[in-house]
């Protein structure tokens, strides 16, 4: 029997035909800047995105990292939303590794930080403080947009501060799908972009940091120092550029995907759907319940990430199709009965 892993959208498996695109890509030594393939996936995002040079990357950690450490230095801060991956999910890597410290905002339930409360948080020049160096955001945020407008406003606020604007766009292609607006309207607002392959786009590993000539060249030194200055990363960039060829505009499948499970678990009296956005639907099930849920879905094949706030979280991808939604659903309504 299939499973049906509704855990993560990084749970998916390379396609054949991403696997062929891997298997013929040109490849060169990276550290040297010889990839071609590496080299037109990095210009490629950056051309769509509107920026000057990207960063291959193995991980959106890393990406964020690389960018946060790029943007600022030994004794600055960053300022991120208290709930945001680029402060609670990455190990605290800013401050471990480049003694960065953050300056964490709680957001509003639409995921925006509210900007009256971030420019307080900046800091006046002062030898008491750390340096305010960079805000950042992240689109979308819990499978949630962010109010469209906002990110100009945060944007505005950001350049009459001084301060660099970061996105953690690790999902900024479902972002742009749930717009219905290229990628580039969201990217055009930010100095820089995290942007994740390997997330619903399906690519097995990978993500690219977007940014001007001079902050990716901090990134490409730093990454060098952290380790990961690769060789003949091709193979792994011809399946990103296969990606995003062939991966984007079907997201919009997942988001529908998703609408639909959210719409048969509300018919069902023993769930609480708290959220379905984008590709996310978020169910709210008693806590002494989730144990026997994870044992029951699982003997009927299905995987959902369980202890997630507020308690269940199911994502669509590559590999859900509508028979596996139905299957979902029958499940959650077998654990009911
Ligand atoms: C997954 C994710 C990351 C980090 O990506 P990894 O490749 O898992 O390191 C960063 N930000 C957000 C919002 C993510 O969902």
């Amino acid at each position: 029997m299939k499973w049906i892993d509704l855990r993560s959208d990084t749970v998916t498996q390379p396609t054949d035909a991403m696997r062929a695109a891997m298997l013929h890509a040109p490849v060169g030594d990276d550290v040297y800047g010889e990839d071609p393939t590496v080299n037109a996936l990095q210009e490629r995002l950056a051309n769509d995105l509107g920026f000057a040079a990207g960063l291959f990357v193995p991980t959106g950690t890393q990406s964020n990292l690389l960018a946060l450490m790029s943007h600022c230095e030994r004794g600055d801060e960053y300022i991120v939303g208290a709930d945001a991956h680029t402060y609670r999910f990455e190990g605290g890597g800013a401050a471990v590794l480049g003694s960065i410290q953050p300056q964490p905002i709680p957001q509003d339930a639409d995921g925006t930080l509210p900007l009256d409360k971030v420019e307080a948080s900046i800091k006046p020049v002062d030898p008491h403080f750390a340096r305010s160096k960079l805000l950042t955001l992240e689109n979308t945020w819990h499978g949630r947009t962010l109010p469209f407008d906002y990110l100009a406003q945060a944007g505005a606020l950001a350049r009459r501060r001084g301060l660099g604007f970061h996105l953690d766009g690790a999902r900024i292609f479902n972002a742009a799908i749930a717009y219905g607006r290229p990628a580039r309207d969201i990217a055009q607002h930010f100095d820089s972009v995290s942007v994740c392959l390997s997330k619903g786009l399906g690519a097995p590993v990978g993500s690219v940091l977007l940014g001007s000539e001079e902050l990716i060249g901090k990134a490409r030194r730093w990454r060098k120092v952290a380790g990961g200055g690769w060789r003949q990363a091709g193979m792994l960039a011809a399946a990103c550029m296969y990606a995003l060829d062939n991966h984007v505009e079907r997201l919009a499948e997942d988001h529908a995907r998703a609408a639909t499970l959210a719409d048969g678990l509300r018919e069902l009296p023993g769930f609480t759907v708290t959220g379905c956005h984008t590709n996310m639907v978020f169910l709210d099930v008693p806590a002494e319940r989730l144990r026997d849920l994870d044992t029951h879905m699982r003997a009927s094949g299905v995987r959902v990430s369980i202890g997630y706030l507020p308690s269940v979280r199911l994502v669509t991808h590559l590999d859900i199709d509508d028979a596996d939604v139905a299957r979902a659903i029958d499940a959650f309504r077998a654990f009911e009965a």
